[in-house]
């Protein structure tokens, strides 16, 4: 017998989001599965890559990132969120996957416990494990997947390290209210807890939404590991450029993680992300309403074929109750059949919960982030496949 390999790793199957992308493609389906836009982000930002990889430097960056990108960050961080933060703050990564790794790889301990709250980014519960560390976790329930505050405060105990808070949140679309954010910060300083805060879909919320930082609330910036990703805002998602900002202490533990892990990120990539980070409020606030009328499109073919559509926020997903429609079978079933059947590809809401835990088995994850004419199509099949069903 071969020694066995690493038992966290080789507990995990394929992940739901390649699973259903290549189902997607052996059934010729549209893929509104996985999260990723179908049109590429700014021509200027991808003729600066090009310029930049042709007139370099292509050579290894600082460990923390290229110098006018941690300024770039900084700058937005003030822009758009009145974060007062120096450019030491910021360290980029490769990907929000990498900022989440270093940040859970610089904080944990093994035997420390981390707080996730369900349903999950599917990444965050092996790199807890990892790390050795013990994941508690905290439902919210669909509809309105509002924060159970008792059962919030009864996760933590003196070995809570950290929270990891998603918001805007995938797959659910929430958005957290400041009200719920000032409640999770008494906690966190109450239980003296650090946060990671997962915010890639940042820029991405709807009506009238506002995304508020948790590194804002009083208090939370000198414990608040805040994430970003290029690849949300730009529409870029093959980048994999990330930001990670937070206090000092706590970024120079971070970077030495990250030093260990891709130590750095492709020099024409982070540069040309500087540059996008500099444009005009009118493309971040153009990005959100082109987002918010495909949400509403989505939304309304759902409506007309009589599946209930769950209140969405903000990111890239719009969650359907699959009971509503009348449909036997669980959300992977149905996830299945209409790949096969419509030709119209979709995630199950249940692969974001843990392995204990017992998931609804009837909501089904849609991405909207995709062209009209795409959308479009995507209804017609679904349509046409609930009149056949
Ligand atoms: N966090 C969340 C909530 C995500 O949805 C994603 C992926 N889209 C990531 C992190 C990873 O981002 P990146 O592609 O920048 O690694
Ligand atoms: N974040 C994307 C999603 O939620 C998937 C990224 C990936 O495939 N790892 O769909």
């Amino acid at each position: 017998m071969p020694k066995p390999v690493n038992r966290i790793y080789s507990s995990y199957g394929t992940t739901i989001f390649t699973t259903m992308s290549m189902l997607a493609l052996e059934h010729d389906a549209i893929n509104l599965g996985q999260g990723f836009p179908d049109r590429d982000g700014p021509l200027q930002v991808r003729e600066a890559a090009a310029r930049y990889v042709v007139e370099g430097p292509n050579q290894y960056p600082p460990s923390g990132g290229m110098p006018a990108l941690r300024r770039a960050v900084a700058d937005n961080n003030r822009r758009f969120w009145g974060l007062e933060v120096e450019s030491s703050q910021i360290i980029v990564t490769s990907g929000a996957t990498e900022a989440l790794a270093a940040c859970l790889m610089g904080l944990l301990n093994p035997g420390d416990e981390a707080i996730i709250i369900e349903p999950f980014y599917d990444c965050y519960l092996p790199m807890i494990e990892q790390a050795g560390a013990v994941a508690k976790v905290v439902a919210l329930r669909p509809p309105h997947w509002s924060v159970p505050m008792e059962a919030l405060e009864a996760a933590f105990s003196d070995r809570t390290k950290l929270l990891i808070l998603n918001n805007p949140m995938n797959p659910t679309g929430k958005v957290f209210t400041r009200e719920e954010l000032s409640d999770i910060a008494a906690l966190l300083v109450k239980y003296d807890t650090y946060a990671v805060c997962d915010e890639v879909y940042e820029h991405l919320t709807f009506d009238h939404w506002r995304h508020v930082p948790l590194m804002s609330l009083d208090g939370m910036a000198e414990r608040s590991l805040r994430i970003g990703s290029a690849g949300k805002t730009f529409s870029l998602t093959g980048w994999k450029v990330g930001y990670i900002t937070g206090p000092q202490g706590l970024i120079d533990q971070v970077a030495k993680a990250h030093q260990f892990l891709t130590f750095t990120t492709p020099p024409a990539l982070q540069l040309a992300v500087a540059d996008g980070l500099g444009m005009d409020d009118s493309y971040f606030n153009g990005l959100a309403a082109d987002l918010e009328s495909k949400r509403d499109f989505l939304r309304a073919t759902f409506a007309g074929i009589g599946l209930e559509v769950l209140p969405c926020h903000g990111t890239y997903f719009l969650t359907v109750d699959v009971a509503s429609f009348g449909f036997n079978g669980d959300d992977v079933a149905f996830c299945r059949q209409i790949t096969k059947e419509a030709r119209v590809a979709a995630v199950p809401n249940s692969a974001f919960y843990h392995p204990a835990s017992e998931p609804p088995h009837n909501l089904v994850r849609f991405c909207f982030c995709k062209e009209p004419d795409v959308l479009a199509e995507a209804a017609k099949r679904l349509q046409s496949w609930a009149g056949r069903s």
